[in-house]
């Protein structure tokens, strides 16, 4: 489960500061799929990566799969990452001196996993691109990187999976695509999903829907998920 609570993130140097959060409160529960939406500017990538554990509020607590992120030092917050955290985003941020299997293996190389590259190709397998394992990044189609990426967040079985816009770059047919294998992989691992999106329709599809304006939740929150913790 997530629970945000009360958090402010101010970001920004003194020139131009941006109070970015103001003081949310946000409950998902374990396996559910939350769709955040609202306007540019208002704060929803902000918030993904404070529950990512990716930025630190600077006033409130967030709490995820039992952990409370400010407890954590960055060592801390990297090691709760690799065990708990899947990411993807609107441009795929993928390594481009590396191949698709080289790219997945990575998450489980950090950890020193021995069986790095069997899992990568399963992953890549389950996406649909095992005749894509040793394409580079550039040699990929946009909607095959989005793949890879996709591959790549959950080879390690995270319990949660953060998408921002993951279909922002695509095309709507490859969109679609990318969307039905985001929501088919979500239930397979029984993960928890938060899907930052502009798309309504799209937003629609998951349990429950965030609005968000100026930092501050305006629709949708504060309901307990279907799990608790
Ligand atoms: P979009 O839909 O365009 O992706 P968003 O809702 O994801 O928007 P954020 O990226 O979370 O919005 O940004 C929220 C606000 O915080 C924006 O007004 C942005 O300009 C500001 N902001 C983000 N990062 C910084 C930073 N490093 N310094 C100053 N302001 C920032
Ligand atoms: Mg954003």
């Amino acid at each position: 489960a997530i629970s945000v609570e009360n958090v402010h993130l101010s970001l920004g140097d003194a020139a131009a500061r941006v109070h970015v959060l103001r003081g949310l409160d946000v409950h998902i529960g374990r396996g559910e799929a939350v769709g955040i939406v609202g306007p540019s500017g208002s704060g929803k990538s902000t918030l993904l990566m404070t529950m990512a554990g990716l930025e630190r509020p600077d006033e409130g607590q967030v709490r995820v799969a039992g952990e409370d992120l400010g407890r954590l030092d960055e060592d801390g917050l990297a090691r709760f990452r690799g065990e708990n955290v899947g990411l993807v985003f609107q441009s795929f941020h993928l390594i481009p001196n590396m191949t698709a299997i080289e790219n997945v293996a990575v998450p489980l190389e950090l950890t020193g996993q021995p069986d790095a590259f069997e899992r990568a190709r399963a992953a890549l397998e389950r996406v649909g691109l095992s005749h894509r394992l040793d394409h580079y990044p550039t040699a990929l189609s946009g909607g095959e990187q989005q793949r890879v990426a996709l591959a790549r967040a959950l080879v390690t079985e995270p319990k949660i999976l953060f998408a921002d816009e993951p279909t922002g770059n695509l095309d709507g047919e490859t969109g679609k695509q990318i969307i039905e294998l985001v929501f088919a992989l979500q239930r397979e691992h029984q993960a928890t999903l938060v899907l930052v999106t502009h798309d309504e329709g799209l937003a629609a599809r998951c349990d429950r829907v965030i609005a968000m304006r100026d930092g501050e939740i305006v629709g949708g929150e504060a309901g307990i998920g279907r799990a608790a913790e």
